[in-house]
């Protein structure tokens, strides 16, 4: 993927970052985790939109544990009071990202939450497919079971978690490629990348799925799928 197609505006940076030489380190994922991302990516699932269910739920989610723990510690907001979910869509370049002032992950959270199967659902998702033997039910297990952060990988070619904990002062990115089998870790050093505290995730599309990218069609996914957040989600389109 060519970071320079990287819309202008907010992501200017992004080029420099996805192809520089700063050091990252590779990790490998769990082997289950492997197997979920190669059902995946290979899936003839259908029903794709259900990623940015998944994903917004997430960025939800984050948002509630900020929210809850800073009653008992209002230190945790100490970036900022606002708490919302953003979702930028540039359609030029088939990129979706989603950023939330959420609760954020450390280093340490980034890799057990990223490479390992953390989430009940997602682990039920395997049983279930271990137990049914057949080849042919994959597909419909993945709309079942939900399969959380990986479903980004429905539509994805490349996945990009930026994310900063109130807890840690520094801020880190989590890259995964479709098929790679690993995914690397490094710290964000580019000052205009900086968030105050959350997450962002960009979503590099495949080829045959940039029609995402379009505010019309996040906007109707969700008006579907995601309107009890309690969270505002604001959406625009990157200028070209
Ligand atoms: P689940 O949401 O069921 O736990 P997921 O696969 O969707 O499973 O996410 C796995 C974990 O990754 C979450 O439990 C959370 O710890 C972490 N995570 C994912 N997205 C975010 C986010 N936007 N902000 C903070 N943590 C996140
Ligand atoms: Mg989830």
């Amino acid at each position: 993927m060519d970071g320079a197609l990287v819309g202008r505006r907010y992501e200017s940076s992004a080029a420099a970052v996805d192809s520089t030489d700063l050091p990252a380190e590779k990790h490998e994922y769990q082997a289950e985790v492997n197997r979920l991302m190669d059902l995946i990516v290979h899936s003839l699932y259908s029903n794709k939109e259900v990623f940015l269910r998944e994903l917004v739920s997430n960025a939800s989610d984050a948002l509630d544990k900020l929210r809850y723990l800073s009653v008992t510690d209002p230190e945790l907001l100490k970036d900022g009071p606002q708490l919302d979910i953003r979702i930028q869509t540039d359609k030029d370049n088939g990129i979706i990202t989603i950023t939330d002032s959420g609760i954020g992950m450390t280093k340490q959270e980034l890799i057990d939450s990223l490479g390992t199967i953390a989430s009940s659902g997602t682990a039920k998702f395997l049983k279930a497919l271990k137990e049914s033997q057949e080849a042919g039910m994959d597909s419909n297990l993945i709309g079942q079971f939900g399969v959380g952060f990986y479903s980004a990988f429905l539509v994805s070619e490349k996945v990009v978690v930026s994310t900063k904990s109130p807890k840690s002062d520094k801020q880190y990115v989590w890259e995964g490629v479709a098929d790679s089998g690993s995914y690397t870790i490094r710290e964000e050093k580019y000052p205009e990348k900086l968030i105050p505290r959350g997450t962002r995730l960009t979503l590099y599309l495949k080829r045959d799925d940039k029609g995402f990218a379009h505010p019309e069609r996040i906007q109707k996914l969700l008006k579907n799928y995601s309107q009890f957040v309690s969270f505002p989600i604001y959406t625009w389109q990157e200028k070209g």
